[in-house]
């Protein structure tokens, strides 16, 4: 199979003017100048189009999609007690749904591998379903004095034997989330820390996300601390930086993620780079929030793997990379001006092997190369925003958007194309039918409360 277009992205080199990409048995075998071959039924000649490597979103939580909206206009504290609040409503079907529903919106806007943290599991089921690569990091809460680190493992253990079966032979991997150093208790953290380490677990955790998380862990105080004690919850005061916390629990390796990471310093862009750990970086969810933003500048400046992430719906309010991107480039632009190093070409990067590189991927994916997977997405640039294009990476990133993509492919299979998603089991009207139902109780809950 060849795929034609305008212009190539490999991302590993300069753009390619007019150039193909060759698949065979869903890997990469050549990335070049159009040849002089005529079209067959083995060519895709897209025109005025970009070809690049998938999109890598390495943080959502898809189960969260029909929450999408929900709730809006409040501080982090505030917003995280609503959602967690809500998340008592749905069943085990409709959070399948609703990540499904967040799957399919990640294929159509050119993303091919998420990294998900679920609470759930439901992810995995969407991700599968969609034809999506990715890892589904399985999320692990334990702040109750019931919960202790005993029975957290063993918890643990039934979900990730479930997650093992369904996955096997796919392209979706396991890993593990402590959700965060105030809601897993430090017990708990160090008994996680011993049994990802001893199995091999990629890790993702939240970390220095808010303002209120610094204000718990390095002074005990704060809205946090505020509700633990009127909740009756014991809570010991570290009196540190939630990094250096996680630092000296063993957390900072080259198998972990750490998502956010707002409120850090250059001290802690030094550390992310000495201990090969990953950062997830999510713009707009931290501007959305109110949490500020993250020094990415720092980062690259030091060499940090860092990837792009919308993080959910609840805080972004979509799943599209292309405004991520555009707010990376922004926001680093309008806080550190000059001193930024953000570029529309970088931003790109970030989104490509910038995440596959923070998952541990990248010897797989990330870019267009041959031996590589043939994970790759078509940007359509004839839209009246995009035209003309002098520079691809500024097209895509200050022009372009998610409906611009046209197709998407994972491992050479097409998971969707112009509105299509070939490996889907049911009709799309069927699930958006069965999310209106979801929609209508999530409404009638909020108008008991009083909140709409
Ligand atoms: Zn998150």
């Amino acid at each position: 199979m060849i795929l034609r277009a305008d212009w190539v992205l490999p991302v590993a080199r300069d753009p390619i003017e007019q150039g193909e990409v060759v698949i065979q048995n869903g890997v990469i075998v050549d990335v070049r100048r159009r040849s002089g071959m005529r079209g067959g039924a083995d060519v895709l000649d897209f025109g005025e189009a970009v070809i690049l490597p998938g999109l890598v979103n390495v943080h959502t939580h898809l189960e969260l999609t029909v929450l999408r909206g929900v709730v809006e206009d409040l501080p982090f504290f505030e917003w995280i007690r609503r959602l967690v609040e809500l998340k008592g409503v749905l069943s085990e079907s409709e959070w399948r749904d609703s990540a499904l529903w967040g799957a399919l919106e990640a294929a159509a806007s050119g993303v091919t591998t998420i990294a998900d943290t679920t609470d759930t599991g439901a992810a995995v089921y969407a991700m599968l379903q969609t034809g999506l690569r990715g890892r589904a990091y399985q999320e692990v809460f334990a702040v109750q004095p019931d919960q202790s680190a005993q029975k957290t493992l063993r918890e643990l253990e039934d979900k990730l034997l479930w997650l093992h079966r369904a996955t096997q032979g796919t392209l979706v991997e396991i890993g593990v989330a402590p959700h965060t150093l105030y809601t897993v208790r430090a017990d708990v953290m160090t008994a996680l820390r011993e049994y990802t380490r001893e199995k091999g677990y990629p890790v993702c955790i939240h970390a220095a996300e808010s303002r209120d998380e610094i204000a718990l862990l390095h002074e005990g105080k704060g809205k946090f601390a505020n509700m633990y004690s009127e909740r009756g919850i014991t809570w010991h005061t570290p009196g540190k930086h939630p990094i250096d916390i996680l630092h000296e629990q063993g957390w900072l390796d080259a198998n972990t993620l750490l998502v956010h990471a707002v409120q850090t310093d250059s001290h802690h862009a030094e550390l992310f780079a000495a201990t090969e750990v990953a950062v997830a970086h999510c713009p707009q969810s931290n501007a959305k929030l109110y949490n500020g933003v993250a020094p990415l500048s720092l980062w690259l400046q030091q060499g940090v793997r860092v990837g792009l992430g919308t993080d959910s719906v609840v805080s972004n309010n979509t799943l599209d990379m292309f405004a991520e991107m555009r707010s990376a480039v922004m926001l680093q632009r309008a806080v550190f001006g000059m001193d930024s190093c953000m570029t529309a070409r970088k931003a790109v990067e970030l989104a490509t092997l910038g995440g596959a590189r923070a998952l541990g991927m990248a010897e797989r994916i990330g870019t267009l190369e041959p031996g590589k997977q043939a994970d790759l997405c078509v940007v359509s640039l004839n839209g009246a925003h995009s035209f003309p294009v002098y520079d691809p990476y500024a097209a895509l990133v200050f022009s372009a958007r998610a409906s611009d993509v046209v197709m998407t492919m994972v491992a050479g299979k097409v998971v969707y194309r112009q509105g299509e998603y070939p490996l889907l089991r049911e009709p799309v009207h069927h699930l958006r039918e069965r999310l209106r139902l979801t929609v209508r109780r999530i409404r009638e809950t909020l108008s008991h409360d009083g909140t709409e």
